[in-house]
């Protein structure tokens, strides 16, 4: 482990530490580490290649490996829960904590895989997350609705939170009155805040996109009071109504912005142009110090996953009114 630089990091307080994975740029990726009277969980772990790095930081802060009794994965998409086999292969107490709808993706990954590739194409995520790593179906725990982890004395409960995908769970940490929300509660690149505060987005990520659900989750967690939520795309949050109402609008305007263009010849082009302009009028409308041009440019993957995910929720809705 001794030649492994340690990836950037930052502790939240309450023993959670916000680590970047290394994955696409800084400060997009984010694993958090919640260690308890010694005990450690990660929740989302990036790709294969994050591994190492999350590994050294378990290490700078004192613990063993064997001191990590949990790798929960928000949800099974790659950039929170591609690195999870790899994960526990490296840790050897470690059991891995997933949606039930998750689960059989973990203990075989191919198919996981194979939709990514037809999203991303097959070379790009050979390089972006490393190889599949199936997980022993003996060290899966399956988390449903209401289910209560303790670690090391410390109860961390999950939420089903249906609506970026069927597949996703949050995790309500009473002890720092905090909600890990994967994708759920958006995204927030910290290079959009503004004097404002921090700029939120909502994820229509292909191919579960469900905006009722979506809007009732986002309901669940703010019920919940919590002093900040933390994102896997990145960290912490706080202002938890403005954000929520900002999500609330902006996942309207998306489907909005669907409806108009469903049935339209040249749909997915009309559809990337226009999730496009909503973005870069978001980002203006909350006072963003960048140009346009490097808005686009954070934000390309996520206008074509947008767009990409409003497409099948559309077609989706066609066959099942
Ligand atoms: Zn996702």
């Amino acid at each position: 482990m001794d030649s492994v630089t340690l990836p950037a990091f930052e502790d939240l307080g309450h023993g959670i530490t916000a680590i970047d994975t290394g994955y696409v740029r800084p400060f997009f990726d984010a694993s958090h580490l919640v260690v308890e009277n010694g005990r450690a969980a990660f929740v989302d772990v990036g790709t294969s290649h994050s591994v190492p790095g999350l590994l050294a930081v378990v290490e700078a802060r004192g613990l063993p490996l064997e001191a990590v009794d949990y790798v929960i994965v928000t949800h099974v998409h790659l950039d929170h829960a591609g690195g999870a086999g790899e994960m526990m292969r490296r840790l050897p107490r470690a059991r891995l904590v997933v949606h039930p709808r998750g689960a059989r993706h973990m203990v075989d990954p191919s198919k996981l895989w194979a939709g990514a590739s037809a999203v991303f194409g097959e070379e790009t995520v050979r390089r972006s997350y490393g190889a599949p790593v199936p997980v022993d179906e003996a060290r899966v725990v399956e988390a449903p609705e209401g289910f209560t982890l303790e670690l090391g004395g410390r109860p961390l409960r999950f939420l089903d939170t249906p609506g970026h995908a069927r597949h996703h769970f949050c995790v309500w940490d009473e002890a720092s009155r905090s909600m890990f929300t994967g994708d759920t509660f958006g995204l927030s690149y910290r290079e959009l805040a503004s004097p404002r505060g921090a700029f939120v987005l909502p994820t229509t990520t292909p191919v579960q996109f469900e905006p009722e659900a979506l809007l009732a989750s986002i309901d669940r967690l703010v019920a919940h009071a919590p002093a900040a939520m933390l994102l896997t795309h990145y960290s912490r949050v706080v202002e938890i109504e403005r954000l929520a109402e900002d999500l609330r609008r902006q996942t309207r305007e998306l489907v909005a912005l669907g409806r108009a263009e469903d049935g339209k010849p040249g749909r997915g082009a009309r559809l990337r142009e226009g999730v496009l302009e909503l973005f870069l009028g978001w980002v203006r409308d909350h006072g963003t110090p960048l140009s346009a041009e490097r808005v686009r440019e954070l934000l390309a993957v996520d206008v074509e996953l947008n767009a990409q995910g409003l497409e099948v929720w559309l077609d989706r809705g066609r066959v099942v009114p």
